[in-house]
């Protein structure tokens, strides 16, 4: 039996995705074994990620200020606006450093099945901003899962009806089908954006 406080250290740590029991207990024994500096880094990048951080008010990507880092930047093409599930997906798109528009996080994907109509995600903001003016495009980077497809279709939808004259693109085929943006490695995304053809 463990030490209560060694006991909650692990029992956090196993609720994080992808860490098992064995794992936790690992991290845990690595945690008590580091300098006090090194582990309490850790804890303090922790609060501080949940006290700074938020969504950017015009795409809703993280951010730490009003507006993210990407929305912030002057040389980024204003007229591109990538569209995503969540804010982890940003991060492959900008590994491929084949995209210099800004983005829209649309904060999940439509499912009925567990509830998630479109009035849950930031779909109306997004035809909100298209409707602004001074768009050229809007690329759906969605998941190449059912409900990305689906929620790309529906955007895409949205869209046309919207503003018919508008490009709106979609990933070219090549993803791994049914699996998330973020285990796409580089090279396979930074095609796919080349490659997006019109929807
Ligand atoms: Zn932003």
């Amino acid at each position: 039996m463990q030490a209560p406080p060694v006991q909650r250290l692990v029992t956090e740590l196993g609720k994080l995705p992808g860490i098992g029991n064995r794992t936790a207990q690992r991290l845990a024994f690595h945690l008590l074994r580091v300098e006090a500096e090194e582990a309490l880094g850790l804890a303090d990048a922790i609060r501080e990620v949940k006290e700074r951080i938020r969504l950017c008010e015009v795409c809703f990507n993280l951010a730490d200020e009003p507006r993210c880092t990407i929305c912030r930047d002057e040389r980024r093409d204003g007229e591109l606006i990538c569209v995503v599930e969540e804010p982890g997906d940003v991060i492959p798109i900008e590994r491929t450093h084949e995209y210099r528009g800004r983005y829209h996080v649309l904060g999940g994907a439509l499912s009925p099945i567990d509830g998630v109509e479109p009035e849950d995600l930031k779909i109306a903001q997004l035809y909100e901003r298209v409707a602004a003016g001074g768009i050229r495009e809007v690329v759906l980077a969605t998941n190449p899962t059912t409900t990305g497809e689906a929620t790309a279709l529906h955007v895409a939808e949205g869209l046309h009806r919207q503003l018919p004259e508008l490009a709106v693109t979609r990933l070219a085929s090549g993803l791994p089908v049914g699996a998330d943006l973020e285990y796409a490695d580089e090279v396979t995304l930074g095609k796919a954006l080349v490659g997006r053809r019109a929807v």
